[in-house]
């Protein structure tokens, strides 16, 4: 198993993570058995936070060998503060060990939330004195947030690890962000500032696990089950990350990850094959920049639906954006074509049109999966 240095710090880690969500399942003793398993094919990173069912547990129910073979993430919801401090003791409860390796706030959303883990008494204060005490190894924070906060928190080098979403899918992650941006300006700057990346939703929160035909073709597969090895090696071979975190629900699943990701030197034309393949399937009028988010009388969440068809009908990922789409507590069938989104959207398409285009694709029953 490839490794690497998480920036700054002298944490050597595996290039694939084991990740905890699968976790929620049955008893933390269930999955103490995938940790030995992840030990034993040179898998060292585990991540977890305090709100994962399980995840901590699974750790402190593992043998010695394992838990000193981990380099354990967990991750703290507060921004600071006592509970942040209570969050720490429990972690470290939980894991039955005397140290975490990794710390981290967790889900960093915005400007004001970071600025808050900065203030006196915040998470970097708490965690910096964590450090001091050898109690924690490395500070982090997790971000499902804008690239404008990420990259700020990177130039700042507010924590050494810095953790968000890449993969083959996410056109945007947040409204107005975008994985591709994510890519091309937070790898580079991290890089720079020698920040460790640790990347999430390899599998994107798992809609490549149910199947990506269309992206299929266009990476070149030879058939939709490749889908996500190729996932997986398309983020281990980015330049600027440290590690990319799957969950795994078995053995099976965490083998074929691990074969995946046992031939990921630089390979710069497949590399670069699949970029494009991504770039091209990442294609459709709407670019998700939200201007026209607070203007529709009707609340439509008109790039939200815009996705959901982008997912459709460019990355083939059929049954899950119907389903979404069906959860929409507003979908396409109420713009009443007032153009209030046409004034204020910068690219040059008819909006109500598309709407009633992805309507009919997405409404239309699962059995039928051709665009509409
Ligand atoms: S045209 Fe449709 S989507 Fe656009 S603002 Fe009017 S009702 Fe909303
Ligand atoms: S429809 Fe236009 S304004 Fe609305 S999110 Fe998409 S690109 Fe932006």
């Amino acid at each position: 198993m490839h490794r690497r240095l998480l920036g700054t710090t002298e944490i050597d880690v595996s290039v694939l993570g084991l990740g905890s969500s699968p976790f929620r399942a049955g008893q933390p003793e269930d999955w103490v058995h995938l940790l030995e398993a992840a030990v034993d094919r040179g898998i060292t990173y585990f991540d977890t936070a305090r709100t994962y069912v399980n995840g901590e547990d699974a750790v402190g129910h593992a043998p010695q060998s394992v838990k000193e073979a981990l380099v354990v993430a967990t991750k703290t919801g507060a921004r600071g503060g006592t509970r942040c401090v209570e969050d720490l003791r429990m972690s470290l409860h939980h894991l039955r060990r005397s140290y975490i390796d990794v710390w981290m706030t967790h889900m960093v959303r915005d400007m004001r939330e970071y600025d808050l883990c900065l203030e006196l008494g915040g998470f970097c204060d708490i965690a910096h004195a964590a450090k001091q005490a050898g109690i924690i190894r490395a500070t982090g924070a997790s971000f499902h947030a804008p690239t404008d906060v990420i990259k700020r928190a990177i130039l700042d080098r507010a924590f050494d690890v810095v953790m968000f979403q890449v993969n083959l899918v996410g056109r945007e992650t947040v409204i107005g962000s975008s994985v591709a941006e994510y890519v091309s300006q937070l790898l580079p700057a991290a890089t720079t500032h020698r920040v460790g990346v640790v990347a999430m939703k390899i599998l994107a929160g798992g809609e490549l696990k149910h199947g990506a035909p269309v992206l299929t073709r266009r990476l070149g597969l030879p058939s939709p089950a490749d889908i996500i090895p190729a996932s997986i090696r398309y983020a281990a071979r980015l330049p600027g990350l440290s590690c990319a975190v799957v969950g795994f629900s078995n053995v099976a699943e965490l083998d074929q990850a691990v074969a995946a990701v046992a031939e990921i030197a630089p390979d710069g034309d497949l590399a670069e094959a699949m970029a494009r393949g991504v770039r091209a399937a990442n294609s459709g009028e709407c670019t998700r920049c939200g201007a026209c988010l607070d203007v529709c009388p009707e609340d439509i969440n008109v790039p939200k639906v815009f996705r959901l068809y982008d997912q459709f009908r460019h990355l083939g990922i059929h049954g899950v954006a119907r389903h979404k789409y069906a959860l929409l507590d507003i979908d396409a069938r109420a713009c009443t074509g007032c153009q209030e989104c046409q004034r204020v959207c910068p690219e040059d398409f008819d909006i109500a049109a598309l709407l009633t285009e992805a309507h009919r694709t997405l409404a239309a029953p699962n059995e039928d999966t051709r665009p509409i």
